[in-house]
């Protein structure tokens, strides 16, 4: 059963990648190559009325006009941290709400994009896995993420980055993801090179695979936070389907650009797993991975029950990695004062009910 919202029947052109597009217009009697024109407006030029498309012949506006829709998602609040950072609330067409957030000087510019309304993977420390799973996300709703963000802070033709580390698991909604960055990705759109997208993921593994074997190829982000089983089942529950080794031995096949590496993110808990011996442990686990490790001190919210470790105890972890090998960097917590930090992400009044949760948790199984 697909979670994706139900499509209205006349075809969103949001949700149409560029053959799509060029085969509804071919249908219709139009040339293929107007769906360029059109992909120019939607995505370079940041047009959300179908009518303000004054190039086009007056015949084919009358019959987008008649035919087709463009949903956007509409800017609910904006709120702008005193590190720059501005988190957005932005609301579906089917009135769901989800967050995104730009964060400037990262050095360039990087939106954190959501792939889903919560998140079915309930990690122990993440305020977004207390919503539980309300559904996926469009490839137009994840693609549109960028559209808004990218009109409303008017950054003009200035490169940007995406991370996908919004609400969400991307690998467990794959294809609408990969449907996302395929539309982003278009020449005659906004052109975003996939080397400029991160994707983080918990590691679920057949997604795993199947994004081994993709035309287009996100940087790779694994959200590994403990050198153990024992430990990371306690924190990631779907580790006790795909666990530690599993995890590790698809990245060593995983087929990385020239000089690219991935990023194995550890949020740091304090009295968790962040004693020496599991920075020992999770150096000698990532020999042999070109890999690097992005060190999380976590960011506390009420309701999460763990605690941040001190400065000296991050440093201490990160110098035990950094003497074995391993390139370490700490992530500095950005938006912090307007909750839009990494596990911050939370729509109020969206949050399941406790069984609802332990429905999501017995049934989310990745959807392929
Ligand atoms: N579901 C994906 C992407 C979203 S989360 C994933 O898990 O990778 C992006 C990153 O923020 C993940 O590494 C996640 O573990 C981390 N994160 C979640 N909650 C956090 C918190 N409270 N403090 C710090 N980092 C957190």
């Amino acid at each position: 059963m697909s979670k994706t919202a139900a499509r209205p029947l006349r075809p969103d052109i949001a949700e149409l990648d560029r053959p799509a597009l060029e085969a509804a217009l071919a249908a219709r009697g139009f040339e293929r190559f107007r769906a360029r024109q059109i992909f120019g407006w939607v995505y370079r030029r940041g047009v959300v009325d179908l009518d303000a498309m004054t190039d086009l012949s007056r015949d084919l506006r009358a019959t987008l006009a008649a035919d087709f829709t463009l949903t956007t998602p509409v800017i609910v609040a904006r709120e702008r941290s005193v590190d720059g950072t501005e988190k957005f609330l932005l609301r579906l067409g089917d009135g769901r709400q989800i967050e995104s957030v730009f964060i400037p000087d990262t050095p360039g510019m990087t939106f954190c994009i959501s792939t889903q309304v919560g998140c079915g993977m309930a990690c122990a420390f993440c305020l977004t896995g207390k919503m539980g799973l309300l559904r996926n996300l469009s490839a137009g709703e994840i693609a549109g993420q960028v559209r808004v963000l990218a009109g409303a802070l008017d950054l003009g033709d200035k490169p940007f980055n995406i991370v996908l580390m919004g609400m969400g698991e991307p690998l467990h909604n794959y294809d609408e993801t990969m449907k996302a960055l395929r539309i982003l990705a278009d020449e005659h759109g906004l052109a975003l090179p996939p080397r400029r997208v991160t994707l983080s993921t918990v590691g679920l593994l057949p997604a795993l695979e199947r994004l081994a074997r993709e035309p287009i190829m996100p940087n790779l982000a694994i959200s590994l936070h403990a050198p153990t089983d024992l430990q990371r089942g306690e924190l990631v529950p779907i580790n006790r389907k795909y666990g530690v080794a599993e995890i590790i031995d698809a990245c060593k096949r995983f087929p990385l650009r020239k000089r690219s590496r991935i990023t194995f993110e550890y949020v740091i808990l304090a009295g968790v797993n962040d004693a020496p011996e599991d920075a020992r442990r999770l150096a000698r686990l990532l020999a042999g991975v070109k890999s690097k490790v992005n060190l999380i001190p976590l960011n506390s919210a009420a309701g999460i029950p763990f605690e941040r470790p001190s400065d000296s105890v991050v440093d201490r972890f990160a110098k035990i990695l950094a003497e074995r090998g391993l390139t370490v960097s700490v992530r500095k917590s950005r938006g912090r004062d307007i909750r839009a930090a990494c596990g911050q992400l939370i729509v109020e009044g969206q949050r399941k009910s406790p069984a609802q949760q332990l429905a999501t948790l017995a049934f989310g199984t990745p959807q392929r």
